[in-house]
C-alpha cells in the first residue's frame, strides 16, 4: 500500500471510526474530558464509548476503563485531554495498547518554544516508530456529523443536533472550525466533516483533502490554513479535485507581514509569500477567499449547483434602487450580465413596462394588475433564457413582503437554475428570512456578502474552464543539461555574465563587448556600430544609473570617449578605485516597451518567476504578475495580459501591437533557468527587457543575479 493512501485510509478510519476512547473523561462539564464526553454521548455517536479514567466507575452512564491498555477490544480513536506533562507518556501507552490515531487537544507543543518542540518531537517519533497517528497537538478535534460523531469540547455543540451536509472543512485552527460550523450551522449548511489539525506534527492537511477528494458525502472542500508542510503535494491534490470536479476553497493567513509571523508562532509553520500562494492556487484552480464565512456561504452555493449553466447572470429586482445596485456591483466585480434574447424580451414585455423588461429586472413597472402573478411570470422569462446562468434576487420591501418573498423562492426551485437571494438587512424582512430559511433557499442581507460569493464562485468556474499549463504539468519533462553557475554564495553576477547565461538560453541580448581603456571602448563601438551604449563594469555596483553611470545614445567616437572617463570618475567617487573593471559597450536597442522579467524563490515553492511593467511604473502601481516556475509560452502570455499595462502590448494610439509572444518566450525561458538553476540562484532579473513592434522581438537590455 503506497504511504498516500495509508494517510487517506488513516484519515478516514479517524472521521468514521468504530470505537472512540476518551483518556481523562469525566462528567465535569467544566473540563475539557468532560465536555468531550458529553458531547459525544448527547449527539448520539453509534459506534463504542471507552471513557478512561481509574477513578470512577462510569461517566454519563458509560462504563469506564481504568487505563487504555484495559479497553476490552480495539480502539480506533483516542482523544486525550490531559495536562502536556503527562501527554507523552499517556500517547505512548495509546501506541502500546494498539489505537489506530490519536486526537491530541493539549496545547504547550511546537506552538510554545523550545521545550514544546521537543514535546512535539517525542509525539512524531512514537508515531513514527508505532504506526498510530496523530491529529494535533495544539488542535480542537473533529466533527463527523455523518457518523453523529462530535469529538470537540467547543460550547458550539450544545446543539440538539450535528448537521451533516456536504461541505468538508479542514482547518489548522480549531476556534476557527468551530466558530465556521456555528455560523453555518445558523445558515443551515451542513458538512461531511470539520476537521481542525492543529500543529500538523503527523496528519496534514494533505491527508485529509485526499480523503475529502475520494469521500462520496463531501461535494465541495474549504480549507483555512497558516502554512503548508508539502505544497507539491497539495497543488497535486488540487489539481486531482479539478479533474473530479470538487471545487477546492482557501483562506490563507499570512498575507502581511504582521501575519507571516504570527503565522510562526501559532502553528510553528513556514508561511510563504501570499502573492505566490495565491498565484499557485490561481493556476490549480483552487479559489483563494479572505473571509472564513465567505468561504462556507461560497461552498454552500457550489454545493446547491456544481454544474456552470454560464456565466450570464439576470438581476431580478423589486425596486429600481434594488436592480440598480445589483447592475452595479455585478459589473464591478467582473461578472457579465446575461444578454436577454429578444424572445424573452417579448414576454416580459406581456407582464411588464417596456424599460423594465430587459435585465436588469424591476417588478415595479408592472402591466398586469396581480403583482404576484408579473413577479412569477418575469422571473420564468429571465430564468429560461438560454444565456441567464444565475438569477440575482435582490427583495428590497414590497407589499405582501413575505407572501411575494415565498412566491419567487417557489418559483425559483422549480426553475432549477442557480439563484440567490439579497434581502433588506432591517427586520422587515425577519419574515422573509423565516420563509426563505424553511424552503431551504440560501439568502444574504449584506450586498458585500453576496457579491464576494457571487465572484468566488465565478471564479472558480472559470478556473475549471482553464485548461492546466503544459510546462507546470505533472510529469517533468527531461532537464536540460546545463553547467553549474560559477561564483562564490552571496556573489552579485555582473550583467555581462548575466547576459551570457540568458542568451545561451536563447534570450536575445545586446551585442557587447567589454572594453578596460577608452581606445578599446572606441574600437569596439566601431565594431558594433553606432548609436552605442556605454556602461560600467564594476563589483558591487547594483545601480548603474544612479550615479549617473549609464551612457545612452552615444554616436560617434569621441563620445564614447568622453563617456568612458566620466563613467569611471562616477564610479571611483563612489567606490574604491580596484572595483572599477572598464567598461561594458553595448548596442543601443532602443525598444517600445520597458518590461521587467525577473526570478525570486519562495520559501514554499522554491523558484517563481515575476513580470511587471519596467522603470519607475512597477514601483508606482506594483504591477507585478507571478507565477511558479516553469511556466509554458501560453501560460507565461497570460500572465503579460493579466498586468495593468497590457493594453500596451495591443494597438496603441496608432502604434502597431508589441511582440508580446516574444516577450512570453522569454519569460518561459527564465522560469526552466529558475528550475534548471535553482539550487544556486537566489534571484535574477531582466531589467528591462526591451520589447519592439510584433515580429521585431525583445532584447535583454540589462540583468543582474545573485548567487547563493
Ligand atoms: P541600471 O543599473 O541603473 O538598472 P541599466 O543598464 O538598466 O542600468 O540602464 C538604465 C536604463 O537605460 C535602462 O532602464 C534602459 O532604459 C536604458 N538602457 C540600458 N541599456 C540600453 C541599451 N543597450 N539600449 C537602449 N537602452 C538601454
Ligand atoms: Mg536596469
Amino acid at each position: 500500500m503506497s504511504e498516500a493512501i495509508a494517510h487517506r485510509l488513516g484519515a478516514e478510519r479517524i472521521l468514521h471510526p468504530r470505537s472512540v476512547a476518551v483518556i481523562g473523561a469525566s462528567e465535569d462539564v467544566g473540563k475539557f474530558g468532560g465536555r468531550v464526553m458529553h458531547y459525544l454521548v448527547k449527539h448520539g455517536y453509534e459506534g463504542r464509548i471507552v471513557p478512561v479514567n481509574p477513578k470512577r466507575d462510569t461517566v454519563f452512564g458509560v462504563s469506564c476503563a481504568p487505563h487504555i491498555s484495559k479497553a476490552g477490544g480495539p480502539v480506533d480513536v483516542a482523544l486525550l485531554a490531559l495536562p502536556a506533562h503527562m501527554l507523552v507518556a499517556a500517547l505512548a501507552d495509546c501506541a502500546e495498547a494498539g489505537v489506530g490515531a490519536c486526537i491530541v487537544m493539549t496545547t504547550g507543543f511546537a506552538e510554545a518554544g523550545e521545550e514544546g518542540a521537543a514535546r512535539q518531537a517525542e509525539l512524531i517519533e512514537i508515531s513514527h516508530r508505532t504506526g498510530m497517528r496523530i491529529v494535533g497537538p495544539n488542535c480542537m478535534g473533529l466533527i463527523s456529523p455523518h457518523s453523529k460523531m462530535a469529538l470537540t469540547s467547543s460550547l458550539v455543540l450544545e446543539t440538539d443536533h450535528l448537521r451533516a451536509g456536504s461541505v468538508g472543512l479542514i482547518s489548522q485552527s480549531g476556534a476557527l472550525m468551530v466558530s465556521m460550523y456555528n455560523r453555518a450551522d445558523d445558515a443551515e449548511i451542513g458538512f461531511s466533516a470539520c476537521v481542525s489539525l492543529g500543529n500538523q506534527a503527523d496528519l496534514e492537511i494533505s491527508d485529509f483533502v485526499e480523503h475529502l477528494i475520494h469521500d462520496d458525502a463531501t461535494k465541495v472542500i474549504c480549507i483555512y490554513m497558516e502554512g503548508l508542510r508539502d505544497p507539491a503535494r497539495f497543488l497535486a491534490l488540487a489539481d486531482e479535485a479539478r479533474r473530479v470536479g470538487k471545487p477546492m476553497l482557501v483562506v490563507k493567513t499570512g498575507r502581511t507581514e504582521a501575519g507571516v509571523e504570527s503565522a510562526k508562532s501559532h502553528t510553528a509553520s513556514l508561511a510563504g509569500s501570499y502573492d505566490v500562494f495565491s498565484a499557485a492556487c490561481r493556476d490549480h484552480g483552487i479559489v483563494l477567499l479572505d473571509d472564513p464565512d465567505g468561504m462556507i456561504e461560497t461552498a454552500d452555493i457550489l454545493a446547491r449547483w456544481p454544474t456552470w449553466r454560464g456565466d450570464g447572470v439576470a438581476v431580478y429586482s423589486a425596486s429600481g434602487g434594488g436592480a440598480g445596485i445589483g447592475v452595479d456591483r455585478a459589473s464591478e466585480a467582473g461578472l457579465r450580465l446575461s444578454i436577454l434574447s429578444e424572445e424573452t424580451r417579448a414576454n416580459l414585455r406581456e407582464v411588464l413596462l417596456p424599460p423594465q423588461a430587459n435585465n436588469p429586472i424591476d417588478l415595479g413597472g408592472r402591466t398586469v394588475s396581480d403583482p404576484f402573478e408579473g413577479a412569477e411570470r418575469a422571473y420564468r422569462a429571465m430564468a429560461e433564457d438560454p444565456d441567464t446562468g444565475l438569477v440575482w434576487i435582490i427583495l428590497t420591501t414590497v407589499p405582501f413582503y413575505e407572501r411575494m418573498t415565498e412566491l419567487i423562492a417557489r418559483t425559483a426551485l422549480a426553475s432549477g437554475k442557480p439563484f440567490i437571494f439579497l434581502v433588506t438587512p432591517g427586520s422587515a424582512a425577519d419574515g422573509p428570512r423565516r420563509i426563505l430559511r424553511e424552503l431551504g433557499c440560501a439568502y444574504f442581507d449584506r450586498v458585500d456578502d453576496c457579491i464576494r460569493v457571487l465572484g468566488a464562485r465565478d471564479a472558480y468556474f472559470r478556473m475549471r474552464e482553464q485548461a492546466p499549463d503544459d510546462a507546470a504539468a505533472p510529469q517533468p519533462r527531461a532537464p536540460r543539461a546545463v553547467a553549474p553557475l560559477e561564483g562564490r554564495p552571496g556573489e552579485l553576477l555582473s550583467e555581462p555574465v548575466v547576459k551570457s547565461l540568458l542568451e545561451d538560453h536563447g534570450v536575445r541580448v545586446t551585442r557587447q563587448h567589454e572594453a578596460t581603456s577608452a581606445d578599446a571602448a572606441v574600437s569596439a563601438a566601431d565594431d558594433i556600430g553606432y548609436p552605442v551604449v556605454l556602461k560600467p563594469v564594476a563589483e558591487g555596483l547594483v545601480h548603474k544609473s544612479d550615479i549617473g553611470a549609464v551612457k545612452l545614445n552615444l554616436t560617434d567616437a569621441a563620445a564614447v570617449r568622453a563617456a568612458y572617463g566620466e563613467i569611471e570618475t562616477a564610479v571611483c567617487e563612489h567606490l574604491p578605485p580596484s572595483a572599477f573593471k572598464g567598461c561594458s559597450v553595448q548596442e543601443m536597442w532602443k525598444p517600445e516597451l520597458e518590461l521587467i522579467l525577473g526570478i525570486k524563490r519562495d520559501p514554499l515553492f522554491g523558484p517563481v518567476v515575476v513580470c511587471g511593467a519596467g522603470g519607475v511604473l512597477v514601483e508606482l502601481f506594483s504591477d507585478v504578475a507571478v507565477a511558479v516556475a516553469p511556466i509554458g509560452v501560453a501560460k507565461a502570455r497570460d500572465l503579460l495580459l493579466s498586468l495593468r499595462i497590457a493594453p500596451l502590448f495591443g494597438a496603441f494610439r496608432g502604434r502597431a501591437p508589441l511582440d508580446i509572444d516574444a516577450a512570453a518566450t522569454a519569460l518561459s525561458t527564465l522560469s526552466e533557468i529558475a528550475v534548471s538553476h535553482g539550487d544556486r540562484l537566489v534571484e535574477l532579473d531582466v531589467n528591462p527587457l526591451g520589447v519592439r513592434l510584433q515580429g521585431e522581438g525583445v532584447c535583454a537590455l540589462d540583468a543582474r543575479a545573485l548567487l547563493r
